[in-house]
């Protein structure tokens, strides 16, 4: 039967790519449809934590990713109001030891392409783009995902890697998002038009009361990625809509000039106001699982929901392959590996966003939180995180 249906991934994301790319180390075909007319990314920054690249590793596209990454030297957050440094960790040789791979930051587009490339090396990918997932039905052998047009693709099983709107969580789980209120602005800008005086090799985060600026390098530092993000005074709708920079500038009253300098620099002004979902704590419905953030969409403050979704990946890849490649089986394990994990992921970045965000008293809190402690314990703290593998990847 493997050799004769493939399976399905709805999706041809950074987690739909990457469930593409286990699925053929399991020794299946894989047809990925994708709603968009190409397959692509957004041009925006991400970082990525050595769990990100242990995926990587285990996906067989180690290279190519770090390759194309920055390694920033530390990470470092400032108060935006006096520019008190709140915590810097150094993310150099001391930290790569610890963690067996280093922490990066990378555009998004070259993310994929190394999946994109990996997926089309095996041959064993077929890619319908302009084909948008609408239903699903099961028997007890297979499924049929129904597209937009009416057509029907069979498969094995399907992987439902469609992001943040997903229709295949919304056919089995239906719940609604929880929108955060706050609004986000992208912008990548070349390195002759970033400010002198924040061009360092970090992943830099300003937290003020409300608001948040987060800058990097990308591309050999010939880029940097700029994110600012604000608690918007509307009603807020999810998704993407066009802002402006007046609007940009009237939220970030009271920041201190230099960091004040970054709301200067986008030049396309589309906002994204953003949402999560509450953690479930089933997302395999037969023959067909969620992945990515089609399963637990978070909010950005703990930038790993695209690190989640390899994870996932290679989870489940292990999953089919300690269970003779049982879906059945399988989803139950590959869920029972994730839940708690990637809930975990969705829960802090909340509590994150907070710490982010705190203005009067709590800001004090917040800017007395890491005072004195060593990079050392900064590690320890980030073991369950960074500490991930494949080896360590399933749930006992
Ligand atoms: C501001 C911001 C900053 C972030 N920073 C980081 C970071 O630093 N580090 C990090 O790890 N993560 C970060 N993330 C999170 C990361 O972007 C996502 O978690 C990741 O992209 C999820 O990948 P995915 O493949 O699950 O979903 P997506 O990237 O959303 O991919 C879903 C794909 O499915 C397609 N699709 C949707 N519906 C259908 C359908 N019905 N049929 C067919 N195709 C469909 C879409 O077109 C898309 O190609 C950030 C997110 C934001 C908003």
């Amino acid at each position: 039967m493997s050799q004769q249906l493939p399976v399905i991934v709805a999706g041809g994301g950074i987690g739909g790519l990457a469930a593409a790319l286990a699925l053929v180390r399991q020794g299946f075909s894989v047809k990925v449809l994708e709603q968009s007319p190409q397959i692509g990314e957004i041009g925006a920054g991400i970082q990525l934590g050595p769990n990100a690249f242990h995926a990587f590793d285990a996906l067989g596209v180690g290279e190519k990713a770090r390759g194309r990454a920055v390694y920033t030297d530390y990470m470092i957050m400032h108060d935006a109001i006096d520019e008190y440094v709140v915590g810097r960790i150094p993310t150099g040789e001391a930290f790569r030891q610890r963690f067996g791979n280093p922490y990066a930051v990378i555009h998004r587009v070259d993310v994929h392409t190394s999946l994109l490339e990996g997926a089309q090396e095996t041959g064993r990918v077929e890619f319908l783009t302009s084909t948008r997932v609408e239903r699903i039905e099961q028997d007890a052998d297979s499924v049929a995902v129904i597209d937009q047009h009416g057509k029907s693709h069979r498969g094995l099983a399907l992987i439902g890697a469609d992001g943040v709107k997903s229709v295949v969580r919304a056919q089995y789980v239906n719940d609604p998002p929880r929108v955060t209120g706050h609004v986000v602005y992208r912008a990548v800008v070349d390195k002759q038009d970033f400010p002198l005086d924040l061009q360092w090799n970090a992943a830099s985060i300003w937290v003020g009361p409300n608001c948040h600026l987060v800058h990097y390098p990308l591309r050999g530092g010939e880029q940097y990625n700029v994110v600012v993000t604000f608690h918007s005074r509307k009603q807020e709708e999810w998704g993407v809509t066009e802002g402006s920079k007046e609007e940009v500038q009237s939220y970030f009253q009271g920041i201190c000039p230099r960091a004040r300098q970054l709301i200067d620099l986008p030049k396309s002004w589309k906002r994204w106001a953003t949402a999560d979902r509450e953690p479930i704590g089933q997302w395999s419905f037969g023959r067909a699982t969620l992945l990515g953030d089609a399963a637990h969409p978070t909010t950005q403050y703990m930038a790993q929901g695209a690190c989640m979704a390899l994870e996932d990946a290679v989870t489940l890849g292990e999953a089919l392959r300690v269970n003779g490649n049982d879906f059945g089986k399988a989803f139950e394990l590959y869920q029972r590996s994730r839940v708690a994990r990637t809930a975990r992921i969705v829960l802090s970045s909340r509590e994150m966003g907070r710490i982010y965000h705190a203005k009067d008293v709590e800001r004090l809190v917040r800017n007395d939180l890491w005072k004195g402690r060593t990079p050392e314990r900064f590690y320890d703290a980030m073991e369950w995180l960074y500490g991930w593998n494949v080896s360590n990847c399933l749930a006992a």
